[in-house]
């Protein structure tokens, strides 16, 4: 019996193996191919770690981290490095349609520049509402002329939710007057992949919330189409420069569960990585701002944490270069990466009435079964690039073996 398993073991290892194997080959392919098809990034990774001071061990420090955070092995360690260098040379277009454009904020903008802004600052944008100096026709022409010169090549990023009451006409953009929804359309029917940034975009967020009077929706539902959804408001940056980086090692978006979320930043819940879950398991609760509970980082739960009902990677990866994150701070989870949480998670410092702690729950899979029907983050599809293309029609359920 034991030599079975022992035989069983070793054949899975084997497989394993073979399979890293496999994926490693594929990652040089891929890597060498960008470097070759690409334009080189007008400004070189290496050059502004140095001129910021950061040094190739705390570059590779960070790779193997972002390594880990993908769940790759560390093997991938010095390719995730020289993804991380070609990261600008995938060219981007990046729209804004109903939002407050905090995620390009959050992730653009910075006083003291850790390795994820320099990354994103060698981002080629070709076209960026905010960040261009071309305003009007001349900004017309700019997209025009990105979507001319990288067709079927460029990353289409999406900042900001889409109403389409009226037949679109409460958002009008630019020089000609065009709706969000026709500018959307063009522009994701000639990228290699949509990736929606930000909970506005992924799923509607603030402006799809209730009595949402424009109709507001996420791109997906709004056009029918499959986006890779990177939520959060705002989203983490490195779980948009994961999913880059991912596209870049192997020509393919990661897998994403049935949200569009790629799983390795949005497959487990908050409440399975939570400090305070310890705290939650014995009992212990912060009944009021400022109590003793609070003083001793109990958990938040009766404050309306919404960490069980919501899948992220924060308390793992953290914000602000992994100092801390909502929960560490003293504030429960909002939510804010599960679609309409404006709606489902509230009220937001209150547990959510129906649901609450005291009806029988005492492990965290208890509050699984009772609360499935608030997120339904089940891990169904693969969301490849190729997969994009093919099915541009909206489909979450295709079997994995179609993909
Ligand atoms: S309920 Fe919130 S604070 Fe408490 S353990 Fe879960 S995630 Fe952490
Ligand atoms: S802790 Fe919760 S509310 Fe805060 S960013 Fe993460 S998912 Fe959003």
């Amino acid at each position: 019996m034991n030599r079975d398993f022992k035989k069983r073991d070793r054949e899975l290892e084997e497989r394993i193996s073979r399979d890293y194997q496999r994926m490693v080959k594929e990652c040089d392919l891929h890597l060498d191919l960008m470097e070759r098809e690409l334009p080189p990034p007008i400004e070189p990774l290496v050059e502004q770690l140095e001129s910021s001071g950061i040094s190739r061990r705390s570059f590779m420090k960070w790779s193997a981290a972002t390594t880990a955070a993908l769940m790759l092995p560390p093997i991938f360690k010095s390719r995730v490095a020289r993804a991380a260098e070609q990261f600008g040379r995938v060219p981007v277009v990046w729209l804004h349609f109903a939002e407050c454009t905090g995620c390009s904020e959050a992730l653009l903008r910075t006083s003291y520049p850790n390795i994820d802004d320099l990354i994103l600052e060698t981002l080629s944008l070709e076209y960026h509402e905010t960040l261009m100096a071309a305003a009007g026709y001349q900004a017309e022409e700019n997209l025009e002329k990105a979507l001319h010169d990288f067709p079927g090549k460029f990353i289409c990023v999406i900042e900001g939710a889409l109403p389409t009451g009226l037949n679109g006409k409460y958002l009008t953009l630019g020089a000609k007057g065009r709706t969000g929804m026709e500018i959307a359309r063009e522009v994701t029917s000639k990228a290699a992949a949509v990736i929606c940034i930000g909970s506005c975009s992924s799923f509607g967020n603030v402006q799809a919330a209730k009595p949402n009077p424009t109709d507001a929706k996420g791109i997906s539902d709004a056009l029918g189409i499959q986006t890779v959804n990177i939520p959060g408001c705002p989203p983490n940056p490195i779980n948009f420069i994961g999913t880059i980086l991912h596209y870049l090692m192997f020509g393919a978006l990661p897998p994403l569960d049935s949200l569009g979320r790629p799983i390795w930043a949005y497959g487990k819940r908050i409440h399975d990585y939570c400090e305070r879950r310890p705290h939650y398991d014995a009992g212990e609760f912060v009944e009021e701002w400022g109590d003793s509970g609070a003083q001793k980082g109990w958990c938040l739960y009766k404050m309306g944490c919404k960490g069980p009902y919501t899948y992220a990677n924060c308390a793992k990866v953290r914000f602000n270069d992994g100092v801390s994150w909502p929960i560490m701070g003293g504030h429960g989870c909002m939510g804010c990466v599960e679609p309409n949480f404006w709606d489902t998670m509230a009220p937001l410092e209150k547990p959510i009435a129906e649901k609450t702690f005291g009806g029988g729950e005492k492990t965290v899979d208890d509050i699984g079964k009772i609360l499935a029907g608030v997120t339904a983050a089940g891990i169904a599809t693969h969301g490849t690039v190729s997969y994009i293309k093919r099915h541009n029609q909206k489909d979450f359920a295709k079997p994995e073996d179609e993909v």
